[in-house]
């Protein structure tokens, strides 16, 4: 068990530093150097060539569309894009690595020098300063059989190679000084954001679960903005929002207590681990660099004509931040709000929904109201809630045109989460659409005035009120089916009759 300092003692006495590494998977149809398919699950070992299994004599080939992506992103981070650059061979032994070496860029990166404006959960925006974004591929995946399914204590290891030359982007933050206490917020907050725009320029499909953006999460404690950075630890693979939050916040009181101790923080990696929410020690880690990258042999130089890059620049979509300020606007909601919309990950959804032809009020109650809900019991993404936008666009203008009340509408919903089709059919199918087909009403109301006569007489003393019985008494006959304000009306005529 690490010793931990408590947070409020951590930041009144320490300066933490961060340090982000984020690892972006692009959505090329093919792989980096070969055209083996990009795709995610398969069968082991399904989507490989002699190129991203590393046999002897096979040549890489680099994917344009994998350069595009790197310059698109890189551009969206407000970085300098490289005029030329190239590939080199970092050079390491692991069997997910079939080659010994990742194609990666060391020294000349795609794009260089930018920054990313992070909003904060209190709408202040903190700028974090990007050092580089470069291109490089993944390696397989590794799986360890018996034991806890780590390599430690495990009967055997599977190694599948679908995952081996990916295309990746990894950006790399400078030391991200100021967040102060409010670190662990702006470790998750600019993750999130990069995720963002990665989805919105439509480079990668950023799904977090299954590994398209993955955070290593640096961590080290001055005494103050005035001292030298202190020894830093690198917790690989933190693979969720919530997750780099509290490996920060861990690693900032555990850091804490060690030098409160009058100890020595060890440059190490460290793993995460969701279990507890701690963090625990990897491998030892110098800044001298084992590795021995070099030139890539087999790869030419990448230029990218400038033309090229203003092409990609002049065709960027909007960008999230944007977006958000551009809808905020446009939708009348408060910075609150638009910001629980966005932590939501509704924005797109209900933007969709408004063009689809919902009022921004109704996309905005339905995503936020009950999808959000059913997404948390089912234990899904929002866009993975098993609605469309459309059915949602379709179901408020039900609500608009008087045929469906609230409560109606959520049986409705209840109908298409249950996989009974659009809206439209399971109001058929249900037969829940609103009675307001005079005749039946004018039936259902004259039952109710039969079964309490006094009611008539009440309105006609100018007791008006009284019509809210036969309302209800109509809404109950009709298992709330009626048009209450049609019904009203009906009582109000058989008055003045
Ligand atoms: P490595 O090869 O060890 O992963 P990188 O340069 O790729 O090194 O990434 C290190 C990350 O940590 C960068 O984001 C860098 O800005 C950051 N960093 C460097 N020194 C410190 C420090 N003392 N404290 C916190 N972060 C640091
Ligand atoms: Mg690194």
């Amino acid at each position: 068990m690490d010793e931990l300092m408590d947070y409020s003692d951590v930041v009144e006495n320490y300066d933490p530093v961060l340090g982000l590494e984020v690892h972006v998977e692009l959505s090329t149809k093919t792989k980096m150097f070969d055209a083996a398919p990009n795709e995610f699950g398969g069968e082991p070992n399904e989507y490989t060539t002699p190129v991203s299994l590393g046999l002897p004599g096979a040549l890489p080939v680099l994917n344009k569309a994998a350069v595009e992506y790197g310059i698109r992103l890189g551009l969206a981070l407000n970085c300098k894009i490289a005029e030329s650059c190239h590939f080199a061979r970092k050079n390491y032994f692991y069997p997910d690595l079939s080659k010994n070496f990742q194609t990666s860029q060391s020294d000349e990166p795609i794009a260089y020098d930018g920054y990313l404006d992070v909003e904060l959960s209190d709408g202040e925006i903190f700028r974090v300063p990007i050092e580089r974004a470069h291109l490089e591929e993944d390696a397989g995946k590794n799986t360890h059989i018996g034991g806890e399914g780590r390599l430690q204590g495990a009967d055997y290891s599977l190694v599948d190679y679908n995952r081996a030359g990916v295309p990746l982007v990894e950006i790399v933050t400078k030391p991200i000084e100021g967040a102060g206490a409010r670190a662990p917020e702006v470790a998750a907050a600019y993750v999130r954001t990069i995720r963002d725009i990665v989805r919105a320029i439509g480079v990668s499909e950023a799904r977090m679960e299954r590994g398209n953006v993955r955070a290593d999460v640096n961590v080290s404690l001055r005494k103050s903005p005035d001292s030298p950075y202190g020894t830093r630890t690198e917790t690989k693979n933190v693979n969720s929002f919530r997750a780099i939050e509290r490996a920060t916040e861990y690693e900032m009181r555990r850091q804490a207590a060690v030098l409160d101790a009058g100890g020595t923080v060890v440059q190490e990696t460290r793993h995460w681990q969701e279990a507890d929410s701690t963090t625990s020690s990897g491998r030892p880690k110098s800044d001298a660099d084992d590795y021995r990258y070099f030139p890539e042999p087999d790869l030419v130089p990448v230029v990218a004509p400038r033309e090229w890059v203003e092409e990609i620049r002049a065709s960027l979509p909007e960008l999230p931040a944007a977006k958000r300020r551009r809808l905020k606007g446009e939708w009348g909601v408060s910075d609150m709000e638009m910001r629980d919309i966005v932590n939501a990950d509704a924005l797109d959804l209900i933007a969709e929904t408004v063009d689809a032809g919902a009022s921004p009020a109704g996309a905005r109650k339905w995503w936020m109201g009950e999808l959000a809900r059913y997404a948390k019991d089912a234990n899904l993404e929002l866009a993975d809630v098993p609605v469309t936008p459309a059915h949602i666009a379709e179901l408020d203008k039900l609500i608009q045109d008087g045929k469906l009340t609230d409560k109606l509408a959520r049986q409705v919903l209840d109908g298409v989460l249950a996989g009974e089709g659009s809206p439209a059919a399971v109001v058929e199918a249900r037969g829940l659409e609103v009675v307001s087909d005079d005749s039946a009403l004018q039936a259902a109301v004259d039952d109710a005035l039969a079964a309490d006569p006094s009611v008539l007489e009440s309105i006609r003393n100018g007791k008006v009120q009284a019509a809210g019985a036969i309302v209800g008494a109509v809404m109950k006959a009709t298992r709330g089916q009626a048009d209450a304000a049609r019904v009203r009306e009906l009582v109000m005529e058989r008055a003045a009759q």
